[in-house]
This record gives C-alpha cells, structure tokens and sequence, in this order.
C-alpha cells in the first residue's frame, strides 16, 4: 500500500521533485534514517535471495549502490556496479533508455564482472517505467549473464498497465520485451 503508514516509514514523499512534471518523489531517505527499517527491508531481500544459486548482487547506480551492499555481503556474494555510461573503464554498454524522468544515455558493466552463466540478482531502489532495470538486464545479457530478478523496495504501480492514450509508458510490455 504506496500509501498506508508503513510505506511512509521507508519512503517521504516529495513533491514536483526533480522537476515540476514529477507530481510524486520517493525519497528513500525515510529508511535510511532508520536503521531498524533498514535491517528489516535487507532481511527480506536475504531471505528471499538465500539458498537460490545467487552468484552476485548487481546494484543500479545510484541508489542501488547503497541497498545492493548489504544484501551482497549478507549472502557473501560480490557487488557489482551497474553505472551511468562513461563512468567506469573497460565496459559493455546498453542502449539508450526511456526512464520516468526522460531520456537517458545508458548504462555500462565492467567486463570482467560478470562471466557467461553467472547468475545477477539487480537491485534498485525503485521501480517506476522499468527503462534503467532494463538497460541494466541488457548490460548483463551482454556478458551472457543470467538475470535471475530484479528487486527493488519501492514499485510505482501507475506504470503497469496504464490505461492507453495515458501516455505512460507500459512496464508490463516492456518487461515482456
Ligand atoms: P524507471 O527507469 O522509470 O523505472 O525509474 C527508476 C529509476 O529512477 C531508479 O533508478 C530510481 O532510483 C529513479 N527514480 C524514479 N522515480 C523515483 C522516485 O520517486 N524516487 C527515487 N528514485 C526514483
């Protein structure tokens, strides 16, 4: 529920941030500020993650870098970065991507981070169109990596299956892609 109290624990809600056409920001500083949240939220994710042939966590910049590193060494597995494009030597690039906020330039993975067959868990704050989990399932299908799920805290459900003419993009159909 985006919006029972729960929820607010773990995310504020900004308005018009970054920008005026964004009526709603969550800002994962709410769970940040609260350890005890924090720790339940990476449980979960261990818990789940445990035990089903994870051979790294996979983290989107930025956010991802602070959530990814718990859950990795939770599980003792590697962390990995998937960054913004031009940011890391020696690295695959996906495509360009739309994403809640726009156009993006696209993502990049080390070369060497990932090896044919490994198996990424990718971990993200936040789920909106789903445009930057999928330039980062494309940098790792690049590496013939295997993208076991994706997982974030947050999920913006105004983006699946919105009604046509919207003009939101469809997550549902994207994935499917
Ligand atoms: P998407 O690519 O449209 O799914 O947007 C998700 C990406 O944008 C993630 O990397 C998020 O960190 C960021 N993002 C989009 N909306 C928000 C928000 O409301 N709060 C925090 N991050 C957001």
């Amino acid at each position: 529920d985006q919006d029972g109290a729960e929820a607010r624990e773990i995310a504020k809600v900004i308005p018009y941030f970054p920008f005026k056409g964004i009526p709603r920001f969550y800002d994962i500083a709410g769970f940040l500020s609260k350890p005890e949240v924090f720790q339940k939220i990476v449980d979960v994710f261990v818990e789940r993650y445990r035990g089903i042939g994870i051979d790294a966590v996979a983290g989107m910049d930025a956010r991802g870098f602070v959530l990814g590193p718990p859950i990795a060494l939770a599980l003792k597995k590697p962390f990995i970065m998937i960054r913004k494009k031009g940011k890391m030597p020696n690295c695959i690039e996906s495509d360009s991507y739309e994403c809640e906020y726009g156009k993006r330039s696209g993502m990049c993975l080390q070369r060497d981070a990932v090896k044919k067959g490994d198996r990424i868990l990718i971990i993200d704050d936040l789920v909106a169109t789903g445009g930057t989990l999928s330039a980062g399932i494309q940098c790792v299908k690049m590496l013939e990596g295997i993208v076991v799920e994706c997982a974030c805290v947050v999920e913006l459900k105004m983006f699946i299956d919105p009604p046509e003419g919207s003009g939101l993009p469809n997550r549902t159909k994207m994935f499917e892609e």
